[in-house]
């Protein structure tokens, strides 16, 4: 096991009518900015249920943060923060509403140009207390650092993280994902799924504990995933999966152990590019890595393969395309296509995208940091 430092000092507050108790945990005092999306969140109730729970407090809002949060929507929110003095943000949503809104917290108090925190990792010395009332079990962001932010003009999509904006509480009510539409769902469960693998599937480094965290969040997920596609109002598998995709990423399966992250990186740019679903990238891009770096990963393919899909007979090269192959089939029995042709995304993706990378120095993805610009290429054009 490696040396690891670990603190995620996120309060969660998980289950139903958990939104009536947040009052309590933001400030009498603070002047509140609550951000969301498109709107999802006044069709189904939440909405209200946040304004009622927080009816003594000065309250002003933010909506219209897109999927992928676009820069340009997010300092129109930081320049109303200012104007305003608000001092806490409270976002209401999914992934992309909850990183624009640690993004618009650390962009409020920063001199300069915020988006050298994206593009030149500009240090941050403070950020504007947030919290997050999650809708789209997916990202892990209720319970992490990280932001994904993109901006229109240029097609870029970059990552920062900083533990100032870990939020100080999420509120988990798995009933207020009843009503997402499936394609939501099913790429929740993916995007879960790969946070896992990027954490697990690299090479044995003497961590029991850490294998089984990650193997029992995968089999979870194989397990509740069709099922609460299936029947979106079944509270049990709702929560588990809520639970299930909280865990993938907040920290604690990490620790101690190497992580890849090249499926994100690759993905980030076909999503920047062409504006694919995060996870619909990610479901094209792992098993491609899967196969390309699969002798450096043999034995770990192997252990999953056996540990999470109970494939136990042939040649180690048989169970390695047979646990490829597995992982290929959950992805499209959840509605995701693991081919870029789904897309209409030709062969000259591969070679745009690997320079993209190179232009960015990053190409030394992965836990042994070899994957570079020809390895993207390759991975890519395995993809089509
Ligand atoms: P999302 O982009 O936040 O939301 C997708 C759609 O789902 C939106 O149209 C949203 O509608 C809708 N929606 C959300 N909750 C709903 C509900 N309860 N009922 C009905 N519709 C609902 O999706 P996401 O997958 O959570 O986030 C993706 C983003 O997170 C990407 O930018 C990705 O790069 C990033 N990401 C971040 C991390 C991290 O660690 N921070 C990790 C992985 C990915 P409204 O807009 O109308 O609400
Ligand atoms: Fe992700």
């Amino acid at each position: 096991m490696q040396n690891f430092s670990f603190q995620n000092p996120v309060k969660l507050l998980f289950g139903k009518g958990q939104i009536a108790n947040i009052a309590g945990e933001i400030p009498t005092t603070a002047r509140v900015l609550m951000t969301y999306g498109g709107g999802s969140i006044k069709a189904n109730g939440v909405y209200d249920q946040v304004k009622a729970a927080l009816a003594q407090h000065t309250l002003m809002e933010f909506g219209g943060i897109e999927p992928n949060p676009r820069y340009e929507t997010l300092m129109k929110a930081v320049e109303l923060a200012r104007a305003e003095k608000l001092d806490y943000l409270l976002a209401v949503g999914g992934g992309s509403v909850l990183d624009g809104t640690k993004f618009i917290a650390a962009a409020i108090p920063f001199v300069g140009e915020p988006w050298d925190i994206l593009s030149k990792a500009a240090p941050i010395t403070s950020a504007v207390p947030l919290a997050s009332v999650l809708t789209l079990p997916a990202t892990g962001s209720e319970m992490n650092t990280f932001a994904v932010i993109s901006r229109n003009s240029t097609h870029e999509k970059l990552a920062f993280g900083h533990p100032l904006v870990y939020p100080k509480f999420s509120v988990l009510d798995p009933e207020t994902t009843f009503t997402l539409p499936p394609r939501q769902i099913a790429n929740g469960v993916v995007d879960a799924f790969t946070h896992t693998m990027e954490q697990y599937l690299t090479y044995p480094a003497d961590a029991p504990l850490q294998d089984r965290f990650a193997e029992s969040i995968l089999k979870t997920l194989i397990e509740e995933g069709p099922k609460t596609l299936a029947n979106p109002t079944d509270y049990t598998s709702r929560a588990n999966f809520m639970w299930c995709a909280t865990m993938a990423l907040n920290g604690i399966i990490g620790c101690g152990v190497p992580q890849d992250w090249a499926t994100h990186m690759i993905g980030h740019e076909l999503t920047a590019l062409h504006e694919i679903d995060h996870a619909r990238t990610l479901a094209i891009v792992l098993p491609s890595i899967m196969h390309v770096k699969r002798d450096t990963k043999q034995g770990k393919l192997l252990q999953y393969a056996e540990r999470v899909w109970d494939i136990r007979t042939g040649t180690d090269a048989e169970r390695i395309d047979a646990a490829i192959a597995a992982t290929r089939k959950f992805f499209e029995s959840m509605g995701l296509p693991t081919r870029l042709n789904a897309y209409n995304v030709g062969e000259e993706v591969a070679g745009i995208v690997a320079d993209r990378l190179s232009s960015r120095g990053e190409v030394a993805l992965g836990e042994h940091k070899d994957i570079t610009a020809q390895t993207v290429r390759d991975i890519l054009r395995m993809s089509i």
